[in-house]
């Protein structure tokens, strides 16, 4: 009885700590000593490469030479300059981004950095220097729910590897539904009017003129971005706004 009492207290031990500080694969959860990704796991990832919408980022099969805007931004006028993923959402990442947002597997916070950072290598941004980080706020609401904010702790981890300044601009004002059932057209309704700039004096100072890397874990349609670049440029008068995530759906 006392040794299966100590066993079963040793095993709840284990659990906890392997929470905080997992050695396993974020992927495929096998043994690997630290926290991180495997190798196999590595291989998997679809790292976004040209040619892709100069606008949008979206990737395109086939042969295209210069610059080019997909049929979704053919036409249309965004508040960013242009946005840029690290990776295609499918697989291993797809399945990193929900554990990370919806279990809060925080320890992830630097894997994920890590492989967003790639997206800054774009010589339209050149590596980041000169840029500010911003990331995309979450309603207080909802960051009291998930425990963090995903964009802020992928900010964070990007700001201390490349040594960027980074500025929490940005709060949500509205505590909207989630965006994921909802179409192009419902989204940019659901989200008029719902970030603001931060009330303060110096972030007033600090996005005037500024060159905006807005980061983000996931690019999907466009509009949370697009909503606050649209912020950013026009109530904060920021110089531009470029948007940087680690993924695209
Ligand atoms: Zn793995
Ligand atoms: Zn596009």
């Amino acid at each position: 009885m006392k040794d299966t009492l100590t066993t079963s207290l040793r095993n709840i031990g284990a659990g906890i700590i392997n929470l905080l500080y997992p050695s396993s694969c974020f992927g495929c959860k096998s043994e690997i000593g630290k926290p991180g990704l495997c190798p196999q796991c590595t291989s998997t990832l679809k790292p976004i490469r040209a040619p892709f919408c100069s606008c949008c980022g979206q990737p395109c099969d086939g042969e295209i030479s210069g610059s080019f805007n997909c049929s979704n931004c053919s036409g249309r006028r965004v508040s960013f300059e242009f946005s840029i993923a690290a990776y295609l959402a499918s697989g291993c990442i797809r399945d990193m981004i929900h554990d990370f947002k919806y279990h809060r597997r925080i320890a992830m916070r630097n894997t994920l950095g890590k492989l967003a950072e790639s997206a800054l290598d774009d010589p339209r941004i050149g590596g980041g220097k000169g840029w500010l980080l911003v990331p995309v706020p979450l309603h207080r609401r909802r960051k009291r729910e998930r425990g963090y904010n995903q964009a802020t702790e992928i900010a964070s981890a990007i700001s201390r590897t490349r040594t960027l300044p980074m500025c929490r601009a940005l709060h949500r004002t509205r505590y909207t539904s989630s965006q994921a059932q909802l179409t192009r057209k419902e989204r940019l309704g659901n989200l008029h009017g719902a970030f603001a700039l931060r009330p303060s004096l110096s972030v007033h100072s600090v996005i005037k003129g500024a060159r905006i890397l807005l980061i983000d874990d996931m690019f999907t349609t466009g509009a949370t971005a697009d909503a606050c670049a649209k912020v950013l440029r026009e109530e904060g008068k920021a110089e531009k706004v470029v948007v940087a995530t680690l993924a695209r759906g």
